[in-house]
């Protein structure tokens, strides 16, 4: 390879593939040639697959077989430092390099020829005759305003037949053009007038924008409680990246942030930012994945596996509400977001803004430590007051059966509603009833393919599995003795908590926000917005509400039940309630209303209970802290979770012990190596889990330490072994 990282043709290059074949293979540079990091086709056995030139070949195969690259892809060529990233963090979280590719090449079409293609927009006309299918496809391209659509895409999204949009282009109320393939994103505009700041935001807004004009790494905890602007704050660190000629990801944990979200870029920057979450068409995701490459987006805003898009120059990575537990993807590639921005920036000269009103104890460490920096907001942006907060001791409340709400929280929740305000009640349980019960037997009907019961959803009139989603009819009869007619629902679920609410507040709108109840991210931001605006009086809600929506009419936060999260034996458990309960309580009063949140518990006393009641978050903080670091738990020691699977529980457990057995590779570390225990959910899809954990003190090398030791041992074909880096979930 040249000093250029040019291979001409004939030249031996190495080839990473997506393939799970365990290593990169040489090829021969094709005619032409092709660059270190372009994306290729390569013929593996009789298939013909995607890869990227990894560097030079090593030359270890047979000269005479090894076959040439078929052709070189019309996409930028992955930059060095991006390949770097998939290579260290691939070492972090242990997992194979074809699937770190797997993530960083998640667009279809990638192999497809440039060439132009139809899309579809909405055009100058009105239809002669307004149909609720054309209506459908109308409202669709206003959504998706500035997107291309083609046909397919349309009719699917809208679901309609092809006709009905080719009736519409005949009217000229949808107009269709050639489009070329994927065009750049519109320029957005950083010196277009942003709001004027506060003078605790501008200091906030000057610290992150000096140290983007380093063009060095860093990262900064940007900490303020919810709407203290940290949003406005971190689109000027945007902007200034934007003014550097450098490309800048916001990630976001959930994308029904993104509407509202979106506007406010919009209103920023003059323009739309790239999107990028499930939500996307197929076509956009191509167009944007290819413009990252090519510098033709300069902001996109994004779930979690925007981070490995191929960006050309990444100069800013700002992760909001840092703390949220989706950051973690917890299947396949077990990595969390929130470190790989910190790895991906350190390697590419750029900046991180973790975003939060409640961090987690890892990142608030690591201010503490200096290893970041830390910027505090500390009051609301205008009249904005942080609620007041107090504790309802049920001890003392007098409930009937079934029914969560107190008496002191339906009279405040009558209050609220009598003076045209919102109340939100947050149970964070979806479904209508946790348990079902057989009074005849004592029964509880359970999931037959995992270890966990399963919850009443009366919505869907269906029996769900929270662990692998399996659903049933409710039964007429109880499945263990057959008593008929005596199956009862134990505990409430926000469905049920909604049927107590009709019951208590007859006349009152009420609207329940649980994942499950929608469809599609769509409908969900039409729910929101409609509550946003006033639509309904009463809002019951999952931790889906807990997340940044705007609901300026909310004056009252009522939580049934404050004592839900306590219970765990989770290391995070006082920590996530912690966070949960602040979050909660933040959502009332945003605007010009004062709020109060009121928290049901039947341990007021609890240390957690009262550090939230107090306010002084440090002080929490500081006693998690030493907790964990007495503890030498995580971020002040290492934890690695095994988790072993198999439908053989007798090989599950052998493997296990043979694990525990052979630790000598562990304990050359000073690692620790407990189990193996059958896990919390000790079967999930007729799987057997058995889990192991592996403590080691914070600066030893663990991840070499656990390949060797889990590469001793010989793999069972249907046992699954996962290993799972600073795990946050343990069941
Ligand atoms: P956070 O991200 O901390 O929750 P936001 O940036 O979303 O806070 O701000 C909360 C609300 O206050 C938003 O509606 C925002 O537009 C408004 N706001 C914040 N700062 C300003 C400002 N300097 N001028 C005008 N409105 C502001
Ligand atoms: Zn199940």
């Amino acid at each position: 390879m040249s000093d250029t990282g040019f291979f001409a043709e004939g030249a031996l290059v190495s080839v990473l593939t997506t393939e799970p074949v365990g290593r990169p293979f040489d090829y021969r540079a094709p005619p032409g040639g092709c660059l270190a990091g372009a994306f290729v086709e390569v013929p593996l056995g009789p298939r013909r697959v995607l890869g990227v030139v990894w560097g030079p070949g090593q030359g270890d195969f047979d000269a005479a077989r090894i076959r040439p690259v078929t052709r070189v892809l019309d996409a930028a060529p992955m930059p060095e430092t991006m390949r770097a990233f998939l290579m260290r963090a691939a070492d972090y979280t242990l997992t194979p390099m074809p699937a770190m590719l797997r993530l960083a090449t998640r667009a279809p079409g990638l192999a497809d020829p440039p060439g132009p293609r139809r899309v579809f927009r909405r055009g100058r006309a009105e239809p002669g005759r307004m149909t609720e299918a054309r209506a459908r496809v109308l409202d669709l391209l206003d959504e998706y305003a500035g997107a291309a659509l083609t046909l397919g895409e349309l009719a699917g999204l809208a679901g309609v037949s092809t006709g009905v949009v080719k009736g519409l282009v005949g009217q000229g109320a949808v107009a269709e053009e050639e489009a070329p393939r994927d065009l750049p994103y519109p320029r957005l505009d950083p010196d277009l007038p942003g709001k004027p700041l506060a003078p605790d935001q501008a200091a906030a807004a000057e610290t992150l924008r000096a140290g983007l004009s380093d063009g060095r790494y860093g990262t900064t905890l940007l900490k303020g409680v919810t709407g203290s602007g940290k949003t406005e704050v971190y689109l000027e660190a945007v902007a200034q990246c934007l003014r550097a000629r450098r490309q800048a990801v916001v990630l976001l944990p959930e994308i029904a942030l993104s509407a509202e979200f979106l506007n406010r870029v919009e209103d920023r920057f003059g323009a739309r930012p790239g999107e990028w979450h499930s939500g996307v068409t197929q076509t956009e995701r191509r167009r944007l994945w290819r413009m990252a490459g090519e510098g033709g987006v300069e902001l996109v805003v994004g779930a979690r596996s925007a981070l490995f898009l191929p960006f050309r120059d990444l100069g800013l990575i700002v992760v909001d509400e840092e703390h949220d537990t989706s950051y973690k993807q917890e299947d396949g590639v077990l990595y969390n977001a929130r470190d790989m921005a910190v790895l991906r920036a350190s390697l590419a000269d750029a900046q991180v803004v973790l975003a939060s009103a409640t961090p987690c104890l890892e990142t608030w460490a690591n201010a503490e430590a200096g290893k970041y920096a830390r910027i505090d907001l500390t009051s609301r942006f205008g009249s904005a007051e942080l609620p007041e907060l107090a504790a309802i001791d049920m001890r003392t409340e007098t409930l009937e059966a079934n029914r969560w709400i107190g008496p002191s929280l339906a009279g405040a929740v009558r209050d609220r509603i009598g003076q045209g305000e919102q109340a939100l009640l947050f149970l964070n349980r979806r479904g209508y009833a946790p348990v079902t019960v057989c009074r005849a037997c004592g029964h509880q009907i359970g999931c037959e393919h995992c270890d966990a019961r399963m919850v009443e959803h009366r919505f869907q009139k269906r029996l769900v599995c929270h662990q692998c989603g399996e659903t049933k009819p409710m039964p007429a009869a109880c499945p263990a003795c057959g008593a008929e007619g005596r199956l009862a629902p134990v505990g409430p679920g926000v469905e049920r908590l909604a049927e107590e609410v009709a019951e208590r507040f007859p006349g009152a709108r009420v609207a329940v926000l649980s994942s499950d109840l929608f469809g599609s991210a769509r409908a969900l931001k039409e729910k929101i917005g409609e509550i946003a605006s006033g639509g309904a009086d009463i809002i019951i809600g999952t931790q889906l509400v807990a997340k940044g929506h705007n609901f300026p009419l909310l004056t009252l936060v009522g939580v049934v039940d404050a004592d839900l999260g306590l219970q765990g034996s989770d290391l995070r458990a006082a920590e996530r309630t912690f966070q949960l309960m602040r979050q909660v309580s933040g959502r009332a009063g945003r605007a010009e209303r004062p709020g109060v949140a009121m928290l049901q518990t039947f341990q007021p006393e609890h240390p957690v209970i009262r550090a939230i009641l107090s306010g002084d978050e440090e002080a929490f903080w500081r006693a998690e802290a030493a907790e964990r670091a007495a503890a030498g738990m995580p971020p002040y020691g290492r934890l690695a979770g095994i988790i072993l699977s198999s439908p053989d529980i007798q090989s599950v457990f052998d493997t296990g012990a043979e694990l525990a057995r052979r630790d000598a590779p562990l304990r050359r570390v000073g690692a620790q190596v407990f189990g193996p225990a059958p896990a919390p959910v000790a079967r999930v899809r007729g799987r057997h889990r058995v889990r192991l954990l592996v403590k080691a003190a914070k600066g030893v090398a663990l991840q070499p330490a656990l390949a060797e030791w889990v590469g001793q041992v010989r793999l069972p074909s249907n046992l699954r072994l996962a290993i799972d880096i600073d795990p946050q979930s343990f069941y």
